[in-house]
């Protein structure tokens, strides 16, 4: 299944240079909550791939019926794809002229992506890995309940951490700060924002 790729102009992103932030950890680390705090604290603009994608489905658009078909079929959206959205969500914000930098919520995924993004955009400015053990994920994630957080998934999205995101923090080690998540959001917040100065 071929998914249509656009052409994103990423010069005017490059000439702005803002910083750009990769927040990685596993699943129910904390990423989404701590990205929310920081986008309140510094005026960075929050950017999740998995909403962006869904909001391609949902715009009706060509390209976001051919992921639905993608993801229905619980197949991977290819890198240039996600990429293209990611591009372009980057683009329009620095357009918009407010955002002051840029918070990449458990993007990239893989060193696929990592490499791609590097490639494409720009390395990021700092890396911020949310350290926690895998028992206080689950019940995190328990508590949570989404309709797809049950015991299974959830184990198999941290073996997916593990085996797919945690190259990326080895590859790109120099930029990395490891942060203890397991401890209230506010205090991990009050640690992450002198670590992107
Ligand atoms: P992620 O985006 O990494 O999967 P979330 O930010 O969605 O993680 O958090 C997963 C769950 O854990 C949510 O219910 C959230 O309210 C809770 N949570 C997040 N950070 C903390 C924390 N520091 N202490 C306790 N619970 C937390
Ligand atoms: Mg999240």
């Amino acid at each position: 299944m071929e998914v249509e790729r656009k052409e994103i102009n990423v010069d005017a992103l490059k000439s702005a240079n803002l910083p750009i932030i990769w927040i990685l950890g596993g699943p129910g680390s904390g990423k989404g909550t701590q990205c929310d705090n920081i986008r309140v604290k510094t005026g960075f603009c929050h950017l999740s791939s998995g909403d962006l994608l869904r909001n391609e489905v949902v715009s009706g658009s060509k390209r976001g019926l051919q992921l639905y078909k993608l993801m229905e079929m619980g197949e991977l959206v290819p890198t240039q794809v996600v990429l293209d959205l990611i591009a372009e969500a980057m683009v329009q914000e620095v357009y918009g002229g407010k955002a002051k930098g840029f918070l990449l919520d458990a993007f990239p995924w893989n060193l696929d992506q990592a490499d791609a993004f590097v490639a494409r955009i720009g390395q990021p400015k700092k890396i911020i890995y949310l350290s926690l053990e895998q028992d206080v994920m689950i019940d995190r994630l328990l508590a949570r309940g989404n309709f797809d957080d049950n015991r299974e998934t959830i184990e198999k999205r941290c073996a997916n951490f593990q085996n797919q995101t945690r190259p990326v923090l080895e590859k790109f080690k120099d930029l990395v700060t490891r942060l203890d998540a397991n401890r209230p959001a506010e205090e991990v917040t009050a640690d992450i924002l002198p670590a992107l100065a």
